[in-house]
Formats: C-alpha cells, sequence, structure tokens
C-alpha cells in the first residue's frame, strides 16, 4: 500500500499499535471516545496549583540526588488529567530536558498511551523523585521520603479517576506494598479512594518485550476504569 502524503510519525505509531495488539493476541479493540471537557476553573485551579508546587521545588537541596541533576523534572501534562502515571526518576533525557518520559522508554510510553486512543496531552506523567538518582540507580528510602510528598500532593491536585504506577519503585511508595509487581499488576487497587493499576516500568518492557502483553492487558484496564460511569 502507498504511504505517499502519509505522515511517517502517524504510519509509525499505527504500525506499533498493530503490532502491539498482535503481539497480544487482541485482534479487536475498543475506541476511545471524547471525554467530557474539564470546566476552566477546574483546570485553571489545578494549574495553579501545580505552579506553585513546583515553585516550592525550585533549587530543592532536600536530599542528595540534587547534587547530579541538571534539571529538577517536576511533571507534564494536563493538569486535570483522568490519568495520571507514575514512575520511578528521572533519567539521562529527562534530566537533560527537564520532563518526564522522554527517552526510549517514554517514546514507548507514548505509544502505549496512543494505543488506548489517548495523546499525552490528556494524561498526567510524574515520578517519585524528581532529580536523576546517579547512574539511574533505584532512588533509595530517605530520597523516596524526602521527594515523595510532591508526587503525593500533586496527586492531590490532579485527583484523577485512575492512576497508573509504572514500575516496584512507584507501586511499592504509593500503596506500601512489598510485593513484586508481577505480584499486584493487573489488579485495580485503591489509593485514597482512587481507582490504581500497577503495571511494569517501560524501562522494563523494552528489556523483556514478552512482558508486553500483559502491559497491554493492563492497559485496557485502565481503559475500562477511565471509561466506567464516575
Ligand atoms: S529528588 Fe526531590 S527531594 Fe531530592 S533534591 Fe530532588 S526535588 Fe529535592
Amino acid at each position: 500500500m502507498s504511504r505517499k502524503g502519509i505522515d511517517p510519525k502517524i504510519v509509525e505509531v499505527l504500525e506499533w499499535t498493530c503490532r502491539f495488539w498482535q503481539d497480544a493476541g487482541i485482534y479487536h479493540v475498543p475506541v476511545a471516545g471524547k471525554r467530557g471537557k474539564q470546566p476552566d476553573e477546574d483546570f485553571r485551579r489545578k494549574s495553579k496549583e501545580l505552579s506553585d508546587l513546583e515553585a516550592e521545588l525550585k533549587d530543592c537541596t532536600r536530599c542528595r540526588l540534587c547534587e547530579g541533576r541538571t534539571n529538577l523534572v517536576f511533571g507534564d501534562g494536563n493538569p486535570a488529567a483522568e490519568l495520571v502515571f507514575v514512575g520511578e526518576g528521572p533519567g539521562h533525557d529527562e534530566d537533560m530536558q527537564g520532563k518526564p518520559f522522554v527517552g526510549q522508554a517514554g517514546r514507548l510510553l507514548t505509544k502505549m498511551i496512543r494505543a488506548i486512543g489517548l495523546d499525552r496531552s490528556q494524561v498526567y506523567i510524574c515520578n517519585v523523585v524528581k532529580c536523576r538518582p546517579p547512574n539511574n540507580r533505584t532512588p533509595q528510602a530517605d530520597e523516596i521520603a524526602a521527594c515523595s510528598p510532591f508526587m503525593f500532593r500533586q496527586l492531590e491536585i490532579i485527583n484523577p479517576k485512575v492512576i497508573c504506577l509504572l514500575g516496584a519503585c512507584a507501586a511499592s511508595t504509593v500503596l506500601r506494598s512489598s510485593k513484586s509487581i508481577s505480584a499486584i499488576r493487573g489488579k485495580t487497587l485503591k489509593w485514597r479512594g482512587i481507582n490504581v493499576v500497577p503495571t511494569y516500568h517501560p524501562a522494563y518492557l523494552l528489556r523483556n518485550p514478552r512482558a508486553k502483553s500483559k502491559a497491554w492487558e493492563d492497559f485496557k484496564l485502565l481503559y475500562s476504569l477511565l471509561k466506567a460511569p464516575n
């Protein structure tokens, strides 16, 4: 089939989405409808509260992770999002750009979001810690204790319909659980009354492509929770 005239980026996303579905043995997928428009006032209030919180973190030295950062990575996306993703911490690309999930794992996350009919601009993405741990190591307990209150404030302000926890660090921090991500993924759990779905971190999926079918199951669950009546 000729692709002349079609934006190559759109072709790439469609191809990836089809491969993702086929890898997972999925041949029929739901199509996301339009989400209700957030009232402007709600959007403005949340946007202002997030900006104020980000300003509080400016030049933060609450933990040792400040020493190696180029940029603090606060979070990105729609302040009134119905779906929030929480990851572990910034990597090299995120540290350089000051935005979460912009590297290879971020590109996979973007494709996964598109595969359930959403655009990145419709969701909000943040991490448990806002500064890059050296050599991308897992954040330590005292660093999580210092930084996670800001992630919890982000969740409180946005108050989404669904939270997706990407990987063990986000899952253990938000759910206060020591269970492995394999043990709790695919389930609908709760944080302060909000539906929470833990799943694999996209960086893990890059290293273990066979886990993508389970991640796709988790994303279908996200989709069904988003579509469910309030
Ligand atoms: S990781 Fe969080 S608490 Fe630590 S310095 Fe960065 S912003 Fe501050």
